[in-house]
């Protein structure tokens, strides 16, 4: 069993908006943030950037995409001021517990796979009490690839010693998650907490709208799929 991080465990966007807002005075510019925020992660896993650099040098960008010009050091002093405030918001989906209470009382190994750019995604898993929960993490910034690329979904099986067929992987993205996962031989889940949507689902891709909804999932659809 393998779960995302960001917006499937931890409520990323409110604390990351909430962090946002705190440096620009808003958080209007989210969408802006997020792409030049995932260009920059790309160019970590390039090899173009260094992890401690890549966030304060993420930052001046965005600021030189409203305009204005920061020294190195401005957008660093910001960058810091904005990190802290995003450690004082994590907080956890309250279907998260009792769902990883679950897996572990059914003897699933379990890993968390994010795409995450390095070692402060292991701060946060650790501050909110959540690595007990895991047999293995695995961060992109470290592995070297990121989902939906099928070297990580690999990784993590091989860390658990399961088969790719054998494992569910649930997560907030459709693409990066389930898609990625059923493309790598899994059971990709995607946890779409907008509820249903209009249309069909990508053929082999199933979907929850809550944590809540994991363990019948699998106890029912999975296992008879399996069978
Ligand atoms: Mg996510």
């Amino acid at each position: 069993m393998s779960l995302d991080v960001d917006d499937t465990l931890v409520d990323y966007s409110t604390s990351s908006r909430a962090a946002l807002a705190a440096m620009v005075g808003n958080a209007d510019n989210w969408t802006l943030w997020q792409r030049i925020t995932d260009d920059h992660c790309s160019r970590l896993l390039a090899g173009e950037l260094e992890y401690e650099s890549m966030r304060n040098i993420r930052t001046r960008a965005f600021f030189a995409a409203l305009g204005e010009e920061l020294s190195l050091a401005e957008a660093t002093r910001r960058e810091l001021h904005r990190q802290e405030v995003l450690a004082s918001g994590w907080r956890l989906f309250p279907d998260v517990v009792p769902c990883l209470e679950w897996l572990r009382a059914a003897g699933l190994p379990l890993a968390a796979v994010s795409n995450a750019s390095g070692r402060h995604q292991r701060v946060k898993i650790a501050a909110l009490g959540l690595a007990q929960y895991f047999d293995t993490v695995l961060i992109a910034g470290e592995v070297g690839a990121a989902k939906p690329d099928r070297v990580i979904f690999d990784t993590a099986c091989q860390d658990l010693g399961v088969s790719l067929g054998d494992t569910v992987h649930v997560g907030d993205r459709l693409h990066a998650d389930a898609i990625g996962a059923r493309d790598a031989g899994m059971h990709g889940v995607w946890l779409n907490r907008q509820g249903p949507r209009e249309g069909a689902l990508p053929t082999g891709v199933r979907a929850i709208s809550s944590l809540a909804e994991l363990p019948e999932l699998l106890v029912c659809e999975l296992s008879a799929a399996s069978a």
